[in-house]
């Protein structure tokens, strides 16, 4: 399982982002950013799609 805190994405959010692989978790998360901090397509960069791929945990 591999999870990333929201929180330590820059968001002030509890969720916990779930995903079997590092694919799923980032998918997951984008959705996550898009349904629930208002988060478009296009405000999501690549630079942030790094820096949330360096807080996949697995566990
Ligand atoms: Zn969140």
């Amino acid at each position: 399982m591999k999870t990333i805190n929201c929180r330590e994405a820059g968001f002030d959010c509890d969720y916990t982002v779930r995903g079997e692989t590092d694919e799923e978790v980032m998918k997951n998360g984008m959705e996550h950013a898009k349904k629930d901090h208002n988060m478009k397509e296009e405000d999501i960069t690549p630079e942030m799609q790094q820096k949330i791929k360096g807080l996949i945990r697995s566990s």
